[in-house]
């Protein structure tokens, strides 16, 4: 077979890149270096999730949280992709560390903007445990257990929350300090 047949890897050159089909999107990852190539998108998610793994932190709130948490002013106080296995339904927990209010505006406003496209009611959440902590969690409806549907749909809103906000970040309305 001539040379120009096999996939090689574009970072390490090794000829071991194989085709994975994620979401209806065809990504190439190279098995040797981890190196992945496809839709620019496709690949920032995944490279996330890889890194969330290796973190020992859910792949389904760590690109949210580590949004969040990146934002000027906050900082990340604890995150949750939820469990299937104890029916509990994912966070992102922060705190305004700077004492001001701009960046719970953005996120308030971004939420409003975006409440149709996700399936499931979210909120912000002031909590007591920490100064000036919240909470973006679902809408509480006193059970403490929930099925595996509304997680994932929860864990679907996670990473449209994610990629609404990249936007919305970008766009004159969000405030930058
Ligand atoms: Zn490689």
């Amino acid at each position: 077979m001539p040379e120009t047949n096999v996939e090689r890897c574009e970072v390490c050159g090794n000829h071991a890149v194989v085709p994975r089909r994620v979401s209806d999107s065809l990504i190439r990852e190279c098995e040797f270096c981890g190196n992945m190539e496809g839709p620019t998108d496709l690949v920032e998610l995944l490279e996330l999730q890889r890194e969330a793994e290796e973190l020992g932190c859910s792949e389904h709130s760590y690109p949210l949280a580590k949004f969040i948490d990146n934002l000027p002013g906050v900082k990340l106080l604890g995150d949750s992709g939820g469990s299937r296995k104890l029916g509990t339904m994912p966070f992102v927990a922060f705190e305004l560390t700077d004492h001001r209010t701009w960046q719970l505006e953005n996120l308030g406003q971004s939420m409003r903007l975006m409440r149709t496209e996700l399936s499931r009611e979210w909120m912000i959440e002031f909590t007591i445990d920490y100064q000036l902590g919240f909470e973006l969690r679902t809408r509480p409806d006193g059970r403490k257990s929930h099925d595996p549907n509304e997680i994932e749909s929860a864990r679907r809103d996670l990473l449209l929350i994610w990629r609404k906000l990249q936007g919305y970040s970008n766009l004159s309305w969000w405030k930058q300090g």
